[in-house]
């Protein structure tokens, strides 16, 4: 279907951006990528008179180091987050994500901060950054603010990004040296996951030292399993200790029932793919 008329502006800075959204109001919707609005446009299940373009927007695309930290620019494509050195030295557990996330070609428009904000329960990004402690960097007319991961997904599709906002760069806590793996339970290629599981471990000889998990698909938000963190922390890293650990892997979550699977069949499949993550993050055979 073709989507219903709009008018179209490409700012091309954060302010012009915000000012178009001071102006146009709820009539207005922002656009990165285009890879989950655009559908969303041609199917009419939206149709925003104007349509803010924030492609040319050049300060808010790419990766930088911050010391403690990298700042990873809204724009970003997932193909950049994909391939920067800095993410794959520093936040290992996003490489892993990203190079799950859809198709070549998804992956080539659609953005960093576009999948955040879309904020997909089965979206394959707000589990690492979640279970790396990352926080958003949201622009609006009173200035910026900076909203903890644990605020910024608040339900289905909803973040804690106002409707004359944008989100402009997220900062992800440098975790060099940590072992990262990212488990994505699908059904056919491509897709996106029934549920998956992002893990990032610290092992000193043998022991997991600390862990860091991400749940996907487990509820109405990205979650972090800390129950299953706290579990495996201290452990050896066996396949028997890490499966033990795991079985808290669904503690808290409220996951989904459809057609791929039952509330109970996600919490199984959690715990089977948090053992299997955090065993492949630390290195260590199945
Ligand atoms: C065939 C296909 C397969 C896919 N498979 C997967 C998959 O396996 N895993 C996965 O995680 N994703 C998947 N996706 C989704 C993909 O990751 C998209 O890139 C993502 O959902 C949206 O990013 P975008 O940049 O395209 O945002 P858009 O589609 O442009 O925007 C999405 C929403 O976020 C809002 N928005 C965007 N940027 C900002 C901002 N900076 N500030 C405030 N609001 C903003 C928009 O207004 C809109 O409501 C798939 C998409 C397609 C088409």
């Amino acid at each position: 279907m073709i989507p219903a008329p709009f008018s179209y502006v490409a700012p091309t800075s954060v302010d012009e951006a915000l000012a178009a959204l001071a102006e146009h109001g709820d009539d207005a919707k922002i656009l990165a990528g285009g890879q989950s609005l655009l559908p969303v446009l041609r199917m009419r299940l939206n149709a925003p008179e104007w349509v803010i373009d924030l492609g040319r927007i050049d300060s808010l695309r790419g990766v930088r180091d911050a010391g403690d930290h990298l700042v990873i620019g809204a724009m970003t494509t997932h193909h950049d987050v994909l391939h920067d050195p800095l993410v794959a030295e520093h936040a290992a557990l996003i490489t892993a994500a990203a190079t799950d996330l859809a198709d070549a070609q998804v992956r080539h428009r659609g953005t960093f901060g576009g999948s955040l904000a879309h904020a997909d329960p089965a979206g394959d990004l707000g589990a690492p950054v979640l279970a790396l402690g990352a926080s958003f960097v949201i622009a609006g007319p009173s200035g910026t603010r900076t909203v903890p991961g644990t605020e910024f997904f608040v339900d289905l599709f909803e973040t804690a990004i106002g409707d004359d906002e944008i989100l402009t760069e997220v900062h992800v806590p440098k975790h060099t040296g940590w072992g990262a793996h990212y488990e994505k339970f699908v059904r056919v290629a491509h897709q996106w996951p029934i549920v998956a599981v992002a893990a990032a471990v610290r092992v000193e000889g043998g022991t997991i030292e600390h862990a860091r998990i991400g749940l996907t698909n487990m509820g109405s938000t990205p979650l972090r399993a800390t129950a299953v963190e706290e579990a495996l922390t201290g452990q050896p890293l066996t396949a028997d200790a890490v499966r033990a650990a795991a079985q808290h892997a669904a503690d808290g979550a409220n996951p989904p029932s459809d057609l791929n699977g039952d509330a109970s069949y996600r919490s199984h499949l959690a715990c089977v793919l948090t053992a299997r993550a955090v065993l492949a993050a630390g290195g260590a055979d199945g």
